[in-house]
């Protein structure tokens, strides 16, 4: 009889899972890595249930296992839900407080007040859901969310669970009160500088960073530059002190969704062999944006308006480029101040198409139909949109900067031939470098033969998750190993 052994489970806990919510980035890797892990073990996921979830879309039912969750002097109702996505197995924490809101955690201009106590009580439905529901061997948190995880599975003499901790972004780290302590009804011995004490407050990345068995940040660069002051969010110390258990490993892409060959979203669907079916998709996208002549360079932007994404700069940019002889499309949501910014600069300039909002479907019709995709962060931790956009056919242009300088490498030190995506790159992060950046890809962009060369070159490279998901797969079997 044929032996077969049974896989290792593992529960991925994150605040955000594709299509069910999606804030950035790590909705997209919670809905491609667990997938992508499937061959290897058992992997599941767990979220909180949003109010913004469509229970019946998603076919999510009760699962009859509820408990109640006790945090400090109150006690709270949890049930948890189900449904399986694409084959993937996800389960759904409700609870009143972390499912009666509006935003998933807060307006764009701040959190939500109680947002410690939400995520802390998710955190603790998790791990007594992984003792209630199943055994699991590993738990993989991500972000300050579920980094409380790792403190709950310590403090549980009955649980052998071991616990990886994955950062996708220092600057966010849930820094709370105090009295936060008492309202999670821990010691107060967790006010340490070692534990989760943090200039007075409470910062519940710390509890990742220390009690987790191991912990992964999203790209091997930044998983260097956070250990300095310029891009540590000020744990960089702290970061220094573990980090005999940190590993960066570049992110990937599911390539069933974003992929120009077979997305939905898109007018003409396109792969390498025929890539000037593209031009269908640029044609379509200016009739619905208003912007005019398909034969002018399209650039757009997609992301988050905040500090880190260098909209400031995109705008002082565009300002001060004389040649305006393009045309550009922003999508994006977030602080007032940078929208504002972007509504004055669109006044002054009739080639700038703005949608203010979150739509998937129109940001896939951007990636489809750009020539070029502007990315101007001030620090990134690893960033999907350039892995969009080359697997697109559109060329990046990026800050050399955490995770895109380990997946955008510069047209002028590299070629086709070195097997890299390919894309311009600039290093001095400011205005005028991204408008001589934007200006050599206007230049690029009339050699249209060498140009079509370099993004068919892209649309070959691997962006997928087949790297990522090895180097995990080694990670999660050295922490099952040292289990025994
Ligand atoms: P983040 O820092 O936001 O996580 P990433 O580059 O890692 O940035 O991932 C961003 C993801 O979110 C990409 O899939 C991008 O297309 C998507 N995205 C960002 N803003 C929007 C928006 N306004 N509408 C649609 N998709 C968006």
């Amino acid at each position: 009889m044929m032996n077969i052994e049974k896989k290792q489970q593992v529960l991925f806990v994150s605040s955000e899972v594709y299509p069910f919510a999606k804030s950035g980035g790590l909705a997209d890797v919670s809905y491609g890595f667990p997938r992508a892990m499937s061959p290897f073990f058992d992997v599941e996921i767990i979220m909180p249930m949003y109010k913004s979830i469509d229970k019946k879309k998603f076919g999510i039912k009760p699962i009859k296992l509820s408990f109640k969750i006790e945090l400090g002097k109150k006690k709270y109702e949890v049930e948890l839900f189900a449904t399986i996505y694409n084959g993937m197995k996800c389960y759904f924490v409700e609870s009143k407080i972390l499912s009666n809101k509006k935003y998933l955690y807060g307006t764009p201009e701040s959190g939500y007040k109680d947002n410690d106590l939400r995520f802390g009580l998710f955190s603790k439905a998790v791990v007594e859901f992984s003792k209630q529901h199943k055994k699991y061997d590993l738990l993989h948190l991500n972000d300050w969310q579920s980094a409380l995880c790792a403190l709950f599975v310590k403090e549980d003499a009955s649980l052998q669970t071991k616990t990886l901790y994955t950062i996708h972004n220092m600057a966010y780290q849930g820094v709370f009160g105090k009295e936060t302590l008492d309202k999670l009804g821990l010691s107060s011995a967790y006010f340490d500088m070692d534990a989760l004490e943090y200039y007075g407050d409470i910062n519940y990345m710390k509890a990742g960073i220390v009690y987790a068995d191991a912990i992964t940040t999203v790209s091997p660069n930044y998983a260097k530059e956070i250990l300095t002051p310029e891009f540590g969010c000020g744990l960089d110390g702290f970061l220094v002190k573990h980090q005999n258990k940190l590993v960066g490993i570049l992110n990937g892409l599911d390539l069933s969704h974003f992929s120009p060959a077979s997305d939905s979203a898109l007018v003409q669907n396109y792969d390498t062999q025929n890539y000037d079916k593209k031009l269908n998709n640029k044609i379509a996208y200016l009739k619905e944006t208003g912007l005019e002549n398909d034969a002018l360079a399209l650039f757009v932007f997609v992301g988050r308006f905040t500090w880190q994404k260098g909209i400031e700069m995109l705008v002082e940019a565009l300002d001060a480029l004389e040649n305006q002889n393009f045309n550009i499309a922003i999508l994006g949501d977030g602080e007032s101040k940078y929208k504002q910014q972007i509504k004055e600069i669109s006044k002054k300039r009739k080639n700038i198409n703005l949608f203010f909002g979150y739509d998937e479907e129109l940001s896939h019709r951007m990636y489809g139909s750009a020539d070029f995709l502007i990315m101007p962060s001030l620090f990134e931790p690893c960033g999907l949109n350039q892995l969009i956009a080359m697997n697109y056919g559109t060329l990046p242009i990026v800050s050399s900067v955490g995770g895109l300088k380990d997946s955008v490498y510069s047209l002028s030190d590299f070629g086709l031939n070195d097997g890299y995506g390919l894309g311009i790159c600039f290093d001095v992060k400011t205005p005028h470098a991204l408008q001589d950046a934007m200006q050599k890809a206007l230049d690029l962009y009339e050699e249209k033969e060498k140009f079509k060369e370099i993004n068919q070159h892209n649309m070959q490279c691997d962006f997928s998750w087949k790297h990522g998901s090895h180097a995990y797969a080694s990670l999660y079997n050295y922490l099952l190993d040292s289990m025994e």
